[in-house]
């Protein structure tokens, strides 16, 4: 029988952790070295590891908690759903309350006319469907050699062969042979890092141009989508500049192409509306949402889509689908998720009050020495750590200082990640302005320490 328990001491839980346990995204010399934290129990904001230290979590474990943790009202609804219909497909011609509930829901909150809902058990899973689906939709429009998909270097839109292939990570194409064909990459707007002389404005145009001419190379007739994240997130939390996005619509406008916008972190109030293309006035064909629809409680994502693309699909069979597309235990989940986020009134909080006042606090970080510029956009924020803010330089070993500030966050009682020398945050949206204080206090600290 299995023994493993909370109640183990750390040290064995680690050794059994290493024997055993392969982890996403980790160093693996690393954690052979010092082991894994263990997580053992969460409320509100705040993790304990299995020593009892506390530590406020400000990415909402991976960008998901929105609701923070330990809303019993979710496990509950899980246990309810479990008793009366633990698991049946959606596949021919099936349905169930649940999924058809938290579509309609989906369809209600969603901006403009995304009125239909493929589902999936996460965000990779469903950039894959997104693929398919846009080449698909097109081939359905007698159109089949619009195939290509614009993304952008340094986006990340999952894991998966299709998703990350759609990402922009080179180092993770290096492993397994990606990008697949049919998905090329245009440069970010990230001005902080590679604006060089431009100012934010100028530099914003220039990048959202390069979509214009990337679509002319290739030609309108070759090319299926664009997909981007309103605001990078594993990237680094890259807010762009004001004038991106505004350019960014006006190319799309004038093209027939259709524009995936990936929610995954952005949607569920992170950016203080309810989707981030809210937030930048975005009119997206298609959003691809997880984390936050379930705040986590479940594994749960999928496609939300226009009227004009599931219509051009209505008369084809869309040869594609997940055993746990639209599961109805995470999908009850997630609508008793979203009607707390919004009976309690938590994503106007987020917009009117909680990320106004983070962000005036944030602002305070970039007179830190080591910190050459802070942005936040809701509740998403990131400093870029330098060792000379004037010339906007880089660190000669990339990496060591957001590892050392990173470090420094946990012993003092703080979860912030680090991207190369850019750290991250992505609170639970329920934290409260005290909590926020706490944060910036800590983060402070951790930025002395990490000097
Ligand atoms: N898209 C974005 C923007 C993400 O940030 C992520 C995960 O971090 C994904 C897609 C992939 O989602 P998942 O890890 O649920 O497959």
């Amino acid at each position: 029988m299995n023994k493993i328990t909370n109640h183990l001491p750390t040290a064995e839980l680690q050794a059994l952790d290493a024997a055993h346990h392969m982890h996403p995204f980790t160093a693996n010399a690393e954690l052979a070295a010092k082991g894994a934290r263990v997580i053992k129990s969460a409320s509100g904001v705040w993790l304990t590891d299995s020593d009892g230290n506390r530590y406020l979590d400000a990415m909402a474990g991976l960008w998901c908690v929105n609701l923070g943790y330990g809303r019993h009202e979710l496990a509950e609804v899980a246990a309810a759903q479990m008793r009366e219909l633990p698991y049946y497909n959606t596949f021919f011609q099936t349905t169930h309350v649940p999924a058809i509930a938290l579509a309609e829901r989906l369809a209600e909150l969603a901006p403009g006319d995304l009125n239909h809902v493929f589902f999936a058990a996460g965000g990779s899973e469903a950039n894959d469907t997104n693929i398919r689906l846009v080449r698909t939709y097109w081939a359905a429009q007698g159109k089949p050699e619009k195939q290509v998909i614009i993304s952008r270097k340094n986006a990340y839109h999952g894991s998966s062969m299709g998703s990350a292939s759609l990402g922009g990570m080179t180092y993770m194409h290096e492993q397994g042979a990606m990008p697949i064909p049919g998905i090329v990459h245009i440069d970010q707007p990230h001005w902080w890092a590679e604006g060089g002389d431009m100012s934010p404005e100028e530099f914003g145009i220039a990048r959202a141009r390069q979509l214009a001419e990337k679509i002319d190379e290739i030609g309108e007739d070759k090319v299926a989508a664009f997909i981007a994240e309103p605001i990078q997130g594993a990237g680094g939390v890259i807010v762009p500049p004001d004038s991106y996005w505004p350019e960014v619509k006006r190319i799309l406008a004038e093209r027939d192409i259709l524009f995936i916008a990936d929610e995954v972190i952005c949607g569920f109030g992170r950016t203080g509306n309810w989707f981030g293309s809210q937030t930048l006035d975005l009119q997206p064909d298609i959003m691809t949402i997880a984390k936050g629809l379930s705040s986590g409680y479940q594994p749960i994502g999928g496609s939300i889509v226009s009227d004009r693309v599931a219509e051009g699909l209505s008369r084809t069979e869309f040869n594609h689908g997940y055993t746990y597309s639209g599961h109805p235990v995470a999908s009850a989940v997630a609508l008793e998720n979203l009607r707390i986020l919004d009976e309690e009134g938590i994503v106007e909080r987020v917009g009117t009050d909680t990320a106004p006042y983070l962000a005036e606090r944030w602002a305070t970080l970039a007179e830190h020495p080591l910190v050459g510029e802070a942005r936040i956009c809701g509740m998403m924020g990131s400093l870029a750590l330098t060792p000379d803010k004037a010339a906007r330089a880089p660190f000669a070993k990339v990496g060591e200082a957001g590892m050392a500030v990173r470090e420094a966050c946990f012993a003092n009682g703080l979860v912030m990640r680090a991207v190369g020398d850019r750290m991250i945050i992505s609170p639970p949206l329920i934290i409260s302005r005290d909590e926020i204080d706490l944060l910036i206090a800590r983060a402070t600290m951790a930025l002395d320490d990490g000097q």
